[in-house]
């Protein structure tokens, strides 16, 4: 007999799905708003100039090579990365032990591979409620078995539920661990205000929660990465700082940098209370995790980076790119609303533009996105999200027309 007879035959991932969908579709009018990945205003892929620029500079360096990096990734880029999410005065040397991860997949598998060696995936771990899909299967597949959800979004006022989420915070058993997206919430696109964030993790430290912040979306909310990373700042500097905090990094979509995974882990240790033979620990716990599954993580990507955030030069292009990509979408925001409105669209529509990052849920239903891919080829994920990355000055329109007719 097979021995694989009896594999289970999983569902395909629901947004990978729509991208081979799309890929078959022969309409010319077809618009991609699914995948989270930047487009030009031609719909094209992006290559950042900053990023083609490091690339001239690594590759006329006579030394350049192939060579394996460390078993913990690149040190030029980990310090960097933590450099630019925790901030130029923030205790780096001392209070952050990091390791280079496959993108921010990796970094949440390496978050999740090193709770369980702690034997922290017996605890309950909370997601958003709506979050990414993938957070689910990264850490069940680490282990954790409690997966729940916190209130997040409001489908009736499109707002933030800020009660649910604080009661759900005070209910949960002490010493749960709560997955925070810092900026540019996926998929809502909905983030709490600098005196929510206060709130939330206030009523997170009076319940010793663990927290893991994603960071996916960095410099994509504002243009500004010290602006996008508020959250996480406010947490090591003043209300969590007498406790570990993990943080995933991604410099997928900040550095247009999707397929050559580069991104970091970071624990980031309290103000007090531990050694340095506690930091030995701990890295070399994440050095076995990569060793074991990478044995060393890849270089490319990683000397792209680091070259673009060891230079003045480079760092101030790509500051100048993120700006380019953010305001890009912040256009066309408002081009879509502004045509919805002159349609007169039935419902509203305005949380549309006051949303921020890659995305906008919609709050299209599944009914109603069906229609949008099989009447107008206008492709979104069937919870109503739309990547407005994907919008240009020759698809807007086309798009407005298209949920004017699917909401009638
Ligand atoms: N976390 C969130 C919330 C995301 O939206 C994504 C990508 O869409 C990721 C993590 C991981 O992205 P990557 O592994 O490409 O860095």
């Amino acid at each position: 007999k097979f021995l694989f007879k009896n594999v289970k035959k999983l569902p395909s991932d629901a947004l990978f799905a729509i991208k081979a969908r799309l890929a078959v579709d022969t309409r010319s009018a077809k618009v991609d708003l699914g995948i989270g990945a930047y487009r030009d205003n031609n719909g094209k892929p992006w290559i950042l100039p900053s990023v083609k620029r490091a690339e001239e500079i690594i590759k006329a360096d006579p030394e350049y090579n192939h060579e394996y990096l460390n078993i913990s990734g690149l040190e030029v880029l980990r310090k960097n990365a933590a450099r630019i999410i925790f901030g130029d005065s923030f205790d780096l040397a001392n209070r952050v032990v990091n390791i280079q991860s496959l993108s921010g997949t990796g970094a949440l598998h390496v978050g999740a591979k090193l709770m369980q060696v702690l034997n922290l995936n017996e605890r309950d771990i909370y997601f958003s409620d709506p979050t990414w899909g993938n957070h689910y299967q990264i850490f069940q597949k680490s282990g954790f078995s409690n997966t729940k959800t916190y209130p997040y979004w409001d489908a009736a006022s499109k707002k933030l539920n800020l009660t649910g989420f604080l009661n759900t915070i005070k209910s949960a058993v002490t010493g749960s661990i709560f997955v925070l997206h810092p900026c540019a919430h996926n998929p809502t696109g909905l983030d709490p205000t600098q005196e929510q964030w206060k709130v939330i993790l206030e009523a997170i430290k009076e319940k010793q929660h663990l927290v893991l912040f994603d960071s996916a979306y960095q410099g994509f909310a504002t243009g500004s990465l010290s602006k996008d990373a508020y959250s996480i700042r406010l947490a090591i500097t003043d209300i969590l700082k007498d406790v570990p905090v993990l943080v995933c990094q991604s410099f997928a979509k900040n550095v247009g940098m999707y397929g050559e995974r580069v991104g970091c882990f970071h624990v980031v240790l309290p103000e007090t209370g531990y050694n340095a033979e506690d930091k030995d620990a701990i890295q070399s716990q994440l050095n076995a995790i990569t060793r074991s599954e990478l044995s060393t993580p890849p270089a490319y990507g990683a000397k792209i980076v680091a070259t673009i955030l060891s230079s003045d030069e480079l760092y101030k292009a790509w500051s100048d790119d993120m700006i380019t990509m953010s305001s890009r979408i912040y256009e066309m925001r408002h081009k879509l609303v502004a045509k919805l409105v002159e349609l007169k669209t039935p419902g509203t529509w305005d949380h549309i533009t006051t949303q921020v990052g890659m995305f906008s849920y919609t709050g299209l239903t599944e009914e109603q996105v069906a229609r949008m891919e099989k009447e107008h080829a206008v492709y979104l994920a069937s919870s109503g999200r739309a990547s407005i990355a994907g919008l240009n000055d020759g698809n807007v329109e086309h798009v407005a027309y298209a949920i004017d007719e699917v909401v009638r």
